[in-house]
């Protein structure tokens, strides 16, 4: 089979340590977490620095290559499945601390550093990156989570990776080299260039460092979670707890049906049966025990009752809860949504969609950061009350539609990626061709992540 031209200038510039074009890294790199269809790609490329990225960029603009950063590939909307014909640029190699300055509670890395790896580094200093990526914090690449704004359990209380990101190096699709952004907290230096990159997708450019403010790790936490028979009242309960209880810091909705599959698994028999919020209080000993207190009476209010202690570590549970839906969906996965929609419209959004689907005789799964609205309902392609990919797909439209018009948003962070390109127009009518001219100016050859976001 005759090499494609992109392969020999690479190898001749990089060496074939960093280029790689065996069928199983081929393979491995041609699938993110999403349930979407795989793309090999062209070749993988594994640079250590930023010099090599540059040169990577030059090469693929010469000859109008498509460029797919990775950095774990967890994407749930296909944001990291490469792009036809796309070289992949896989980040795990450049995943060093470059600059660490706890009394100024800020550090650099590569893009390839791991969430769970940085926060167990940042740990003896009392500091930590506060938004964590949930199920998969323990691969979640930086670069990956500044690439999507990624979220998690604790975003309620510290929002999400954006407000952490004080600097980045990029390399624009142009094949610039450029620091956008500042070591300080704050600048006001013209337009803000650091924040597009932020939640990108890798369609601008690659980014090649970061650099985080950091949080101090909270004196005290506490967690746990209540039950509720009704799952209008546990999220009505949910935003009473958002607006009304300051210490909440994590605030995660579990529908009983997810709750039924969890129970299925031999190290949970003993779960209760419910609809259930899992909570999360920081501040100092006290202040965890009037928020803990606070929200156990906004709870009972609703008819919900304390989860029993017996109950293992509720954010054990909330990171399984992806793959149990997931293997009881096979061999064909999941459609999920990532929508968001303000908090007085949870309890009649969660329960209307869940009401159509039982009537319809299917199943569908909910869980999320209630506390932020964001809602992620999971369709089933196989087993029981399976969808049809396009019945899926279009009720996932359909509900990314209706946050819209609720006032919310079709992502609330997973991201667009190929999953919610569709419906972005619709959120952005206007602002839609802004975004259009932006990307053409970073990547006039539009080889960066052709195909996804716009
Ligand atoms: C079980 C599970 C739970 C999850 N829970 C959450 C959650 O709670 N909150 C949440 O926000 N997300 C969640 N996700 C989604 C995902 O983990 C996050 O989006 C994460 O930030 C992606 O990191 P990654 O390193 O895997 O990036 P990838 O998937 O590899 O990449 C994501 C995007 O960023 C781009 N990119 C990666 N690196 C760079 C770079 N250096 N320069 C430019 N572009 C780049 C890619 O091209 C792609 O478009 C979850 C995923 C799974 C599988």
């Amino acid at each position: 089979m005759e090499r494609h031209p992109i392969i020999e200038r690479l190898e001749k510039d990089l060496g074939t340590e960093i280029v790689r074009t065996t069928p199983a890294e081929l393979a491995a790199a041609s699938h993110d977490e999403s349930d979407m269809e795989p793309v090999t790609p062209v070749c993988l490329c594994r640079p250590r620095t930023t010099e090599q990225v540059l040169s990577i960029v030059k090469a693929a603009g010469d000859l109008g290559v498509p460029i797919t950063a990775r950095g774990a590939g967890t994407s749930l909307e296909g944001s990291s499945i490469p792009s036809t014909g796309a070289v992949v640029v896989d980040f795990a190699g450049m995943d060093s601390v470059l600059e660490s300055v706890p009394e100024e509670r800020r550090v650099t890395v590569g893009p390839g550093m791991v969430y769970d790896r940085l926060n167990h580094l940042l740990r003896p200093n009392g500091l930590f990156f506060p938004p964590s990526p949930g199920g998969s914090a323990d691969v979640a690449t930086i670069g990956g989570m500044a690439s999507t704004d990624a979220s998690g359990i604790y975003a309620l209380r510290y929002g999400g990776t954006r407000p952490w990101v004080s600097a980045l190096e990029v390399v624009t699709g142009r094949g610039d080299l450029m620091r956008v952004g500042a070591l300080v907290p704050k600048s006001t230096a013209g337009l803000d260039l650091k924040d597009l990159f932020v939640g990108a997708e890798g369609s601008l450019g690659l980014i090649t460092e970061i650099t985080l403010r950091l949080a101090p790790v909270p004196p005290a936490s506490r967690k746990g979670g209540f039950l509720f028979t009704d799952l209008a009242e546990a999220c009505a309960a949910s935003s009473e707890m958002a607006a009304f209880v300051p210490e909440m810091a994590a605030l995660e909705l579990t529908d009983g049906d997810t709750m039924d599959l969890l129970r299925a698994l031999p190290a949970y028999r003993s779960l209760p049966d419910g609809h259930a919020l899992f909570v999360e209080v920081h501040g100092r000993d006290e202040d965890c025990e009037a928020g803990f207190e606070a929200a156990t009476d906004v709870a009972g209010a609703r008819g919900g009752t304390p989860l029993p202690t017996h109950i293992p570590d509720p954010w054990e549970l909330r990171h399984r809860m992806t793959g149990v839906i997931r293997e009881s969906a096979q061999p064909h996965g999941v459609v999920r949504t990532d929508c968001a929609v303000p908090l007085l419209r949870l309890p009649g959004f969660v329960s209307e969609t869940k009401d159509r689907a039982k009537t319809d005789g299917r199943g569908l799964y909910v869980f999320g950061h209630v506390g932020l609205g964001v809602l992620h309902f999971l369709m089933p392609l196989a087993g029981d009350g399976a969808w049809s990919r396009p019945d899926a797909l279009a009720e996932k439209e359909r509900l990314g539609l209706a946050a819209v018009e609720a006032g919310g948003t079709i992502s609330g962070e997973h991201g667009i990626g190929q999953g919610n390109r569709a419906i972005l127009p619709a959120e952005h009518p206007v602002g839609i061709d802004y975004m259009r001219s932006i990307k053409s100016l970073f990547d006039p050859e539009n080889i960066m992540n052709p195909g996804k976001v716009l």
